[in-house]
């Protein structure tokens, strides 16, 4: 298929290349790595959109693409209309209509003969208004000396000379309409076009007819000049581009529609009061292939005749988030480093380990074992950062340290929330200490997409009134009933207490409302609800992630990496992870020295990291780990 490797006119090591973070790139920075020229053979990773893109370019089809901002779907768009036949480019003119002013004429000729025809307009009516200014002062000069002489009269003279000037001023203004307004000009263009109206109003997207105040009477601008092109006509033979297709009105969705089905619009004023709106031309030709994007979202406010239009006329494609991490991809992903230091033209190059880093926070955000991210243009984002440091500092190459800064101050906001919500609990005292307590363990969670953050979680049994209930506020309520749950099904089976006579009070310190993700939460609770009923401490410098199963086993969850670096940056000194998980730890190094990872299988295992005090602990643990294997065996709850 498409996944032919463009050559990255450096030399490959194929005997490391299955270790080496470049995938055995022989490089001394970004600067070895030749670009592709075309824009297609730059776009790294979405295979099938790719090949997509070139089929539909070939048949001139739409295309939807779904997924993820920052993947790559305008450069797709763009990379297609580098793909577009350019042959049959057109430059569009709008000439005035003597018949009906406000219906001006419509001609279309091929690329870089628009102009030529404007220039020869331009000139004859210059010629014309030449002749005209000098018949005109000629004829002034004879009225004035003619009365002067005749009537004795100044005044009259002066009088009839500016009649003159004044019917000579109307006539001109008739020269004026031969010259055609150069609507779509593609005379330059060497490529089809691409034009991207993401978010454009009405007018931006469809053409529009400018408003003229003066426009009764003949002293105004002539409507076809007030003709301005849209999106649509710009794009004709190209491509239009559409992220966001949901933020479009509906009634413009199915004007965009019309455009699409007649390959020709009219333009007229698109506001309704404007001396514009009386204007109407003649249909200009938007032969163009559209591009949508959005995510999933997007597609569900997409007017439905709309998307069924570019269905069953093109191509609908997905976008991918990650891609497997294979020596090849490495690769590519180092040539990414070497595109966008390009593109932006001033950034010094990254040199080897600036490249491996790059590569190392790939991995990273990808969360994903065995996966890179291909959220490109945050990625790129970093690029431009750590360059733009060594650039500061008039440096020759990017490092690693300019990297590893550049990720510091590239932070997302949720991450900017995070170090400032540690930071504010340090002034609550809230930390790490080594002391062990009673029902409150140190969980972790991830805020956003990238920002670890640490979320203690504390657990109180009291005798109940009722029938024994889980109490939790906020939004983890319905989190912390699961896990209670998970749990005392577990519990009932070596501890005599019985559950339902209990309540269970869950508190989440300071979870505030934004964004914790709650599922990986429940051995967190588990941990706490134990701790607090059979009274052993918990480990304060220790804090753990991780899903509970009913049969105890230790579940796995997102952005461990995340959560890791959250808690060594909160002073932790033990980390508890699901086994399962072990692959996706991405730390990097100053953390890893900081903390120690202890991956778990089972609920067993965590209190025996997790509990303080050896016999209790050693006594429960075992009994807890007796039951827990043989609910293997088991039906659950029986
Ligand atoms: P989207 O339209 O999906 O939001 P863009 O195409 O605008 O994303 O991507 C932004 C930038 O990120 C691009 O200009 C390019 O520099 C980089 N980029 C995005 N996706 C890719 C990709 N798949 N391969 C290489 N570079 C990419």
């Amino acid at each position: 298929g498409s996944t032919v490797e463009v050559d990255p006119g450096v030399e490959i090591d194929e005997e490391i290349a299955e270790d080496d973070l470049l995938g055995g790139l022989q490089i001394d920075s970004s600067d070895d790595i030749t670009v592709p020229d075309r824009l297609v053979d730059q776009v790294i990773g979405q295979d099938e959109a790719r090949d997509t893109i070139i089929k539909a370019a070939k048949q001139r089809r739409h295309v939807m693409m779904i997924g993820s901002p920052g993947t790559g779907k305008s450069m797709l768009a763009k990379a297609m209309s580098q793909l577009l036949p350019e042959e049959d480019l057109q430059d569009v003119l709008i000439y005035h209509n003597p018949d009906d002013e406000n219906e001006p004429k419509v001609r279309t000729v091929p690329a870089g003969k628009g102009r030529q025809i404007v220039d020869v307009h331009k000139e004859e009516a210059n010629k014309r208004n030449r002749t005209r200014t000098i018949l005109m002062w000629v004829i002034i000069a004879a009225i004035i000396l003619y009365t002067i002489l005749s009537a004795s009269s100044i005044i009259l003279g002066l009088l009839a000379a500016g009649v003159v000037w004044l019917i000579f001023r109307t006539l001109r203004q008739g020269t004026d309409t031969i010259v055609p307004n150069m609507l779509v000009d593609n005379g330059e263009q060497r490529t089809a076009p691409f034009e991207d109206a993401t978010g454009a109003h009405a007018g931006a997207l469809l053409g529009d007819v400018r408003h003229d105040p003066f426009q009764s009477g003949g002293m105004g601008t002539p409507s076809h000049e007030r003709v301005e092109s849209g999106s649509i006509h710009k794009s004709n033979k190209g491509v239009l581009f559409l992220d966001e297709m949901n933020t479009l009105d509906i009634p413009t969705q199915q004007k965009l529609m019309t455009a699409i089905q007649e390959g020709e619009f009219s333009i007229t004023g698109q506001s309704e009061r404007s001396s514009g709106a009386m204007v109407q031309t003649e249909p200009v030709p938007c032969d163009f292939v559209m591009v949508a994007a959005g995510n999933l979202d997007a597609m569900e406010n997409m007017h439905p005749a709309l998307r069924s239009r570019i269905k069953g006329y093109g191509y609908e494609v997905y976008m991918d988030d990650t891609i497997e991490d294979t020596p090849e991809m490495r690769r590519k992903y180092a040539r990414f480093v070497a595109q966008e230091v390009e593109r932006d033209g001033r950034l010094p190059p990254f040199d080897r380990e600036a490249v491996e880093e790059l590569l190392l926070e790939a991995r990273r955000r990808s969360g994903r074992k065995n996966h890179l991210t291909l959220l490109f243009r945050n990625l790129g984002g970093l690029v431009r950062v750590a360059g733009d440091i060594a650039r500061a500092e008039d440096r020759d190459f990017t490092t690693r340290d300019d990297v590893l800064q550049a990720k510091d101050r590239s932070r997302s906001i949720e991450q900017q929330l995070a170090d400032d919500y540690i930071e504010r609990r340090k002034d609550y005292e809230l930390e790490v200490t080594d002391d062990g307590a009673v029902g409150r363990v140190n969980g972790l969670a991830v805020m956003g997409e990238d920002s670890g953050i640490m979320l203690p979680v504390m657990a109180e049994i009291a005798p109940s009134q009722g029938g024994g209930e889980v109490i939790a506020t906020g939004k983890l309520k319905e989190m912390a009933e699961e896990s209670v749950q998970n749990v005392s099904a577990i519990i009932k089976k070596f501890s005599d207490v019985d559950l339902s006579e209990k309540d269970i009070h869950i508190q989440f310190v300071q979870a505030g409302d934004g964004g914790v993700d709650g599922d990986s939460a429940s051995i967190t609770v588990a941990t706490a609800v134990i701790s607090a009923l059979e009274d052993i401490p918990v480990d304060q410098s220790v804090a753990m992630t991780g899903s509970l199963s009913v049969r105890g086993d230790v579940l796995p969850v997102g952005g461990v990496t995340h959560k890791i670096e959250a808690a060594a940056k909160a002073g932790c000194t033990t980390v508890i992870i699901p086994k399962s998980n072990e692959q996706d730890v991405m730390i990097e190094d100053e953390y890893a020295e900081m903390i120690e990872i202890v991956p778990c299988d089972n609920i067993s295992e965590v209190l025996a990291v997790a509990l303080v005090g050896r016999p209790e602990t050693d006594s429960l643990v075992d009994r807890l780990k007796s039951i827990t294997d043989s609910a293997f065996d088991q039906p659950v709850g029986s």
